[in-house]
């Protein structure tokens, strides 16, 4: 039953956590679950959620969207993941609690105008770019510190902190501890702004011993993905 499987990939995953953890010498409590429920029909996440799983993320609207109408009801904090266009941004902000991947001004910009249009509080996390590839989205490292201040500033969201995906063909230790170095120069200027979001399925270890306080996890919790299909 898709409910057992769930349950076992929870459990592996609850324990990967854990053990990261005792390794790094820090607190389970310290690290929040997101599950990563991209490609997963809205039933897997009331699975979740009856699990006790409370914060899901997903990376595309059109998929996004109509899931979170679809499970309002429950109580589960939404994370949006994915690289977010503007023409996205009403559509997003009228179901996500938080942003993770805002990487330009024009765009917290819009988040937050948005976001006071519809009369919500949206948590924004500035997405940085561990490699030079600016395809893959995120803020240089040197931007950074500019766009947490104006979203700091701006009204209707708040700094949540950073959030970052390994790079490809580069260990992910190397790059996370670059992002904890990120993540403490923001929290330096913005106390409250204590979001590290980093670490996947293959990576979460790592990502634990450089501070990660988000985990984003897919395919260790919910088996792998069918190959994307426009
Ligand atoms: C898909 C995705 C994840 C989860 O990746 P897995 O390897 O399946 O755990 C995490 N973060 C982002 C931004 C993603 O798009």
């Amino acid at each position: 039953m898709r409910r057992d499987e769930i349950a076992a990939g929870l459990a592996e995953v609850e324990q990967r956590i854990g053990e990261a953890c005792r390794a790094a010498g820090r607190d389970r409590g310290e690290v929040t679950l997101i599950a990563v429920t991209k490609t997963r029909p809205a039933e897997d996440v009331r699975i979740l959620c009856e699990l006790g799983v409370r914060d899901v993320g997903e990376n595309r609207d059109q998929e996004a969207a109509p899931k979170a109408r679809e499970l309002a009801g429950l109580p589960l904090t939404w994370h949006f993941v994915g690289q977010l266009q503007s023409n996205k941004v009403r559509s997003v902000v009228g179901y996500a609690d938080v942003i993770h991947s805002v990487d330009r001004l024009r765009l917290a910009a819009a988040v937050s105008k948005e976001a006071g249009r519809q009369g919500r509080e949206i948590g924004c996390l500035v997405q940085v770019s561990l490699d030079d590839d600016p395809g893959r989205g995120g803020a240089m490292p040197g931007d950074v510190l500019d766009l947490a201040d104006q979203i700091a500033a701006y009204d209707n969201v708040w700094l949540g902190g950073v959030m970052a995906v390994a790079p490809l063909g580069e260990e992910p230790a190397k790059a996370f501890a670059r992002l904890q170095d990120v993540a403490l120069a923001v929290q330096e200027r913005h106390p409250r702004a204590t979001m590290i979001s980093a670490g996947m399925s293959e990576d979460l270890a790592e990502a634990v011993a450089y501070g990660a306080t988000h985990l984003r996890v897919g395919t260790a919790l919910l088996g792998r993905r069918k190959p994307f299909v426009r």
